[in-house]
This record gives structure tokens, sequence and C-alpha cells, in this order.
């Protein structure tokens, strides 16, 4: 498999380390009914979890532990208010999360193949989810689940959502999402457009800053003791599915209410009006360059080769900033790039205001002549993430294409 980033733990670990046996590390788990035989298939396996908090930390043990090659994505950075309940060590203030917990769990096992990502889930690359047998999630958004949701569907990836709510009784909910199921739930679609709304605004999860949340949102409250017990039945469930286990698992979500000692269980159920279109991007034509090796223009170039007529190309989980206003002065840019590439100073006016862009200043669907103030940048220069997918249209027919 790819691995995003390269990543060198070993020499923060020390270098007079004894040697560990690998067969004395895993002969007793070799021993064990239920995972010893499919060991060496989870040290063959991959898997990305995304969130590196109070649940991810207590996720990531386990996966070193066992030796599941895993990429960590996390945005945020260790703070001090994250000591009381994600496990961080107090010299980790300040470092990424996604790298504090690789560093850490290196000390369990060495021979781990941990790869931490520093980023946004959104400015992972679609091929990049696509190269993983499971994708887990341990987010604190309603929000950002449903993009993680989309992720999956897309790409048909199983995924293992895990959630806690410290806000009443202490509760917790796991849910393993199987899209290349043929009556496959999403995350979506026990929604309708008013409950959907809701969750997006808010609710007791998400820390602040988060996409749907305000700015002074309470962060998640989850306890240690909490995340550990959803965290428990998460990787559980996800070993499982890593083996091919996947009766009994696959489309369920469990509720954990710590507070009345209860684990209940039900099948999620396909919602044939669901909110999100639940559709499978394929077929994927791979156009053999990265980000950076090719403009809009030669992409349009090339995807007429595929395709008759007039192509559009569509971003699928962004927009073409093509205007930001200032609320306050009226001042007016026209970046030209990504919208979710765009950092908190170049969204800053001169004046202090945040910007923000208009409807009609986002552009997620063009042909040559919308595009063309930008068609001859690459797609790095317009800020879109490595290997990521986009899509590809012309007289009704629609392809996908994957940047190397
Ligand atoms: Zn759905
Ligand atoms: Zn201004």
């Amino acid at each position: 498999m790819r691995w995003l980033q390269g990543f060198h733990g070993r020499h923060l670990l020390g270098s007079q380390r004894p040697a560990v046996s690998p067969e004395l590390r895993w002969s007793r788990l070799r021993r064990s009914q239920r995972l010893g035989c499919g060991l060496s298939q989870l040290h063959a396996s991959s898997v990305v979890l995304v969130g590196a908090g109070a649940l991810g930390g207590c996720v990531l043990p386990h996966l070193a532990m066992l030796g599941i090659p895993t990429t960590i994505i996390d945005k945020d950075v260790v703070s001090e208010e994250n000591l009381g309940n994600q496990g961080f060590a107090e010299n980790m203030v300040g470092l990424p999360k996604a790298q504090a917990r690789a560093i850490s769990l290196r000390s369990l096992n060495s021979s781990w193949r941990v790869n931490p990502v520093h980023a946004d889930l959104s400015r992972v690359g679609l091929g990049d989810y696509a190269q993983f047998d499971l994708i887990l999630c341990a987010l604190d958004s309603p929000g950002a689940r449903a993009a993680l949701s989309a992720i999956a569907v897309h790409t048909g990836r199983a995924w293992c959502d895990a959630a806690v709510d410290p806000s009443g009784v202490p509760f917790g909910r796991v849910a393993c999402y199987d899209p290349r199921l043929e009556d496959g739930a999403c995350y979506v679609c026990p929604h309708d457009p008013s409950s959907l709304a809701m969750a997006m605004r808010g609710g007791v999860e998400g820390c602040p800053g988060t996409p749907g949340r305000g700015a002074d949102a309470p962060p998640t409250l989850a306890t240690s003791m909490l995340a550990a017990a959803v965290a428990a039945l998460q990787v559980t469930w996800a070993t499982e599915m890593l083996l091919g286990r996947m009766d009994g698992i696959a489309g369920m979500e469990a509720y954990l209410d710590l507070g009345g000692c209860a684990l209940r269980r039900h099948r999620l159920v396909r919602n044939p009006r669901c909110l999100f279109t639940h559709r499978r991007f394929e077929p994927i034509e791979p156009l053999g360059v990265g980000v950076a090796g090719i403009t809009v223009a030669e992409t349009l170039r090339a995807a007429s080769t595929w395709l008759r007529g007039d192509v559009q190309m569509r971003l699928w989980r962004d927009a073409i900033a093509t205007e930001l206003r200032c609320p306050e002065c009226g001042v007016v840019r026209r970046p030209f790039r990504l919208l979710g590439s765009l950092s908190a100073a170049e969204m800053r006016c001169d004046c202090g205001a945040e910007m923000g862009a208009p409807a009609a200043g986002l552009l997620d669907r063009f042909g040559v002549d919308e595009a063309e103030p930008f068609v001859d940048r690459t797609w790095d220069e317009l800020g879109l993430p490595e290997r990521e997918i986009v899509a590809a249209g012309a007289d009704g027919c629609e392809i996908f294409l994957r940047f190397k």
C-alpha cells in the first residue's frame, strides 16, 4: 500500500532498546481462538483512523499492539486542555495529535507501521481513502461524520463509526457501515431534512471550529473511561470486519449505556429516500499524473478522449472560490482557489473581518469557458488534495479521473 507521508519514529525511541522477538510478541495471541489464525491477515491489512482525540486515543493502542498498519488523520494540535481526558503526555503539548499518538505508541510496538497525517479529513484525497481495507471514525461532529460517510460510499469502503455522549448518562454508539451491501445504510439514511439540519447545527458533540458548529460551541467532554468502553467495541468489530467476519456486524449499530449497564443493537436500514445519493464513483480512469503535473485545460482535453461533447468538470466536495467578499468593508478578492485550501489568514480582510464566499462566488462545475481565469493553473495551484478524484461529464455520461 502507499503511505501518505513517510514517518520515522524509531529515532525518537532511543537506539539502545533491545530487539523484540516477533515470535514471542505474538506467541500468546496466536493461541487465541478468535484472533490467532487471523493475525497474519490483520498484519497484511491497512486501516485509517480519522480523529485522534479522546476516542481515537483509546482505539490506537489496540491497533498498535495487534500490529495493524494504521494511518492516523487529525487536524488538531495537543493542547493543555486535552491532558485531562485524551491520554497525551505533558511533553506532547503543541505537537499535532496524529504525530503525538504515533510517537508515543511506537514504544508499544516498534514494528508497527504507522503513518500520522496532520490534516483535515477533507484535505486527504479520495484516492488515498480508497486504498484502505477499513475506515475507522473517531470524530466529534455529525458534519464530519457525514463527510466521511460520503467518502466511504463513493469509494465503496466499509467503515466503523463510534461516538460518545457524556452530556447525561454516559452513553456511546458504534456502527458498522458497508456500502457494498445491496441494502447498506449510510450515516445520513436515518435523517429527514429537519433532523439532519438539527444534527449539523449542533447537539452535544463537536469541537469549536468544526464545520457546522459555532465558534463558541463547547468541546466534547468525553471522559477517558467512556471513550475506552466505546473504543473496545469499535476495535472488536473492526478486527472482525478485517477478518471477513461481517455477518452480524456489517450494517449494525450498537448503543452502550454505561450508566444503566445496557448494550443494545439493531440493524441499520437503507432509506430509499435518503438525502445522500449512495453513488459509487465508477468508472475511475487514472490520469497518470499528480495534481502538480497537469493544468485544468489539459485535464479537460484528457477527459474529452473518454467523453463525447462539451466536457464539464465537477468537484464533489469543494468548490473554487472565484470571489471572497468582506461583510464589513465590502472589499472583494478573487483567489481562484479551492475554498477548503484557503487558510484562516487568507480568509481575513485587511480590516480584520472574516471574508465569505457568496453562493455565486463558488464554482463546483465548470467547462472551458467558466474556467477561463484559471484554466492554465495546475490542480496543485488550485489547492486540490493529492490523489483526489474529480468527475468529468458530457452528454449525460460521467467518468471519474484519479490523480496519481
Ligand atoms: Zn443513506
Ligand atoms: Zn474588510
